[in-house]
């Protein structure tokens, strides 16, 4: 349409990307202000929201993540998003006493390999040492979450702009000024949820980034064996994070869990690494792989003391921070609509001051500089 280029659009709040964590803030504030979401991509949930292991394991992450997963739990509950899963610890023989203080993750609890094998009956006895249970983790149905998110700020009155990548971003008298190729955005806050692109929406608004590193994660989807029924089968995790394969929808999710820094992009699998991963499951679980139904990669965003960046700017009026989240954006992404709309009113977080403080970008900006 004529003129729509230029049309200016003004509101209270304005969220940018829309994955689980500019969603989830916007569900969070739409009911109480007038919000617009823009979202790059033609779909939300296009980039790491749409490629995770969909896991909630309340335990996992840093402190600040541990209390806004425990937070989201209602939420995820009220709406049927979660599914028992559990997570079973696998150490192989031979590295019991180098992983022994892997089985002390909150919630778990050392079983022996026979109830390990009781659980999971492809896993290799002679080659496991020892093995951990925590009962207290779920699938989530992260589509679900997505949508609810979606619907709640569309009945709100919010707005979902897809295809509107932020390509300029200035702060003009008490406004942020955001040009889209789909119109111009004015609101006095700006939340940037833009996930691996975080510093780069912190430098297009003229702000040095924080040091917000995208790390690739790449899953393959395997197809089981005839004759195997993995449905009730834990998520299984190699000591130290060294691989994990969970049941997915017939067949297997396999990641080599790695964490290779990387720009900002439409992340895809490295198929060596995928190699690497499925070797040492194999070790483990005496499963024969003989198709991939599908791989991908997807990015997890870590500042450089791996805790989760949230809070306002301290060098730029109205710019808020919902990034960092690693690989817990998705099980925390409720509570974290809900923290982002305390700070952003003006309620006490519910995290309480020293998490708040312990997440604020402050820390990473030292003398108006970021320090990186
Ligand atoms: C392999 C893998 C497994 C994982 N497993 C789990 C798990 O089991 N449980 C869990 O809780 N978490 C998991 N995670 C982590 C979780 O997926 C992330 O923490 C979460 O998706 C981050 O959400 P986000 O909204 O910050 O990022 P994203 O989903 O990447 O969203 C950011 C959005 O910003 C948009 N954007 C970027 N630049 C602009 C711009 N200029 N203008 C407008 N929009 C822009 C992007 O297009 C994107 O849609 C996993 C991640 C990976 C990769």
């Amino acid at each position: 349409m004529r003129g729509t280029m230029s049309k200016t659009t003004r509101c209270d709040i304005l969220v940018i990307g829309g994955g689980a964590a500019g969603l989830g803030a916007a569900a969070a504030l739409a009911p109480e202000v007038d919000l617009v979401l823009i979202e790059a991509e033609e779909a939300f949930g296009h980039h790491a929201s749409g490629r995770s292991a969909a896991l909630y394991e309340p335990g996992y992450g840093h402190a600040a993540i541990t209390a806004m997963s425990r937070r989201s739990r209602p939420f995820f509950e009220e709406i049927g998003a979660l599914s028992p899963r559990g997570l079973m610890l696998v150490i192989p023989k031979g590295e019991e006493e180098a992983h022994a203080a892997e089985l002390a993750a909150p919630g778990m609890r050392e079983i022996s390999v026979a109830e390990a094998q009781a659980l999971v009956p492809r896993l290799r006895g002679a080659a496991v040492g020892r093995c951990g249970l925590i009962e207290d983790a779920f699938d989530i149905d992260t589509d679900l979450m997505l949508q609810n998110f979606a619907r709640t700020i569309r009945r709100h009155g919010g707005r979902i702009v897809l295809r509107a990548p932020a390509q300029a971003l200035r702060r003009t008298g008490a406004n942020w000024q955001v040009e889209t190729p789909r119109g111009r955005f004015e609101a006095p806050i700006v939340v940037n949820a833009a996930g691996a692109w975080a510093d780069r929406i912190a430098r297009l608004a003229g702000l040095g980034p924080l040091g917000l590193r995208p790390m690739r994660r790449s899953v393959a989807r395997i197809a089981l064996p005839e004759g195997i029924d993995a449905r009730r089968w834990p998520m299984l995790l190699g000591a130290g994070e060294s691989w994990y394969a969970k049941p997915d929808a017939g067949a297997l999710l396999v990641s080599p869990a790695e964490e290779d820094p990387t720009e900002p992009h439409d992340a895809w699998a490295d198929d060596m690494r995928l190699a690497e991963g499925i070797a040492r499951f194999q070790e483990m679980v005496a499963l024969e792989v003989r198709r991939l139904i599908a791989s991908w990669g997807g990015l997890r965003t870590f500042a450089p003391d791996r805790a989760p960046v949230i809070g306002f700017d301290p060098r730029a009026e109205g710019f808020f921070w919902l990034a960092g989240q690693g690989g817990s954006g998705m099980m925390s992404a409720p509570g974290q609509g809900i923290l982002a709309r305390e700070m952003i009113l003006g309620a006490p977080p519910f995290i309480g001051a020293d998490l708040a403080a312990a997440i604020a970008p402050d820390r990473l900006v030292q003398g108006g500089q970021a320090v990186n």
